[in-house]
């Protein structure tokens, strides 16, 4: 029956003003997150890190492309398989400050008493993640669902960065493996914030059983 918490991705580099790819507004998430996190209905707080190498191929540097290029990735297991997705400035690069957890969250971790992990993403540098469960080709998993398998957790709420790609897609792989799954949108932000956007994203939710409260 027990509830788990996941912070996506609240790290330097998705956070303004510095941050290489900073989330509009996502510093405003930052302190509830971390009351959030103390909150004692969770049997489990899980944080998740974006966590790449230097030559990862979401990096558009590393196809001398511009940032915020669209790309056609393509399966590195079958080739025949591919996927449009968008090229990054070079963000949340391992052992940088950039990849390091908003202090907040660094500290809030450090002295809660509930059962807490870490888990990082994206290390594999021939591959995009945006799910903290596994690799856009769903061919790597993390451990986050043993993890939470582990400790009998039905329900999850996802909270962090980005609304509209981290934090949507570790929810719906969420929903898909059989959690009760909920986006509490006060802790969230998007890096697209148009109604439009907004009404689609809402739309893609429904559709995968994913709560937005
Ligand atoms: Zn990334």
């Amino acid at each position: 029956m027990g509830k788990a918490l996941i912070v996506v991705d609240v790290q330097n580099d998705f956070l303004p003003p510095s941050g290489s790819l900073a989330v509009p507004q996502g510093d405003q998430v930052v302190s509830g997150i971390a009351h959030l996190m103390q909150d004692d209905r969770w049997a489990c707080v899980v944080v998740t890190q974006d966590w790449h190498p230097k030559t990862h191929t979401s990096f558009a540097v590393n196809h001398q492309q511009p940032d915020f290029s669209e790309f056609t990735y393509t399966s590195p297991t079958d080739s025949s398989r591919t996927q449009r997705g968008m090229l990054w400035p070079v963000h949340c690069v391992q052992d940088t400050p950039g990849s390091e957890l908003a202090p907040t969250i660094a500290a809030t971790l450090e002295e809660l008493a509930t059962d807490h992990h870490v888990v990082k993403k994206g290390y594999l540098a021939d591959r995009e993640y945006y799910s903290a469960f596994n690799d856009i080709w769903g061919l790597h998993k993390t451990e986050l669902h043993s993890l939470l398998d582990r400790h009998g957790i039905n329900d999850v709420f996802v909270v962090g960065l980005a609304l509209d790609y981290c934090v949507k897609n570790t929810a719906i792989s969420a929903a898909q493996l059989g959690y009760r799954t909920t986006i509490l949108q006060d802790y969230t932000r998007g890096i697209a914030n148009d109604s439009k956007s907004m009404a689609s994203l809402k739309q893609e939710l429904v559709q995968n059983d994913v709560a937005l409260k």
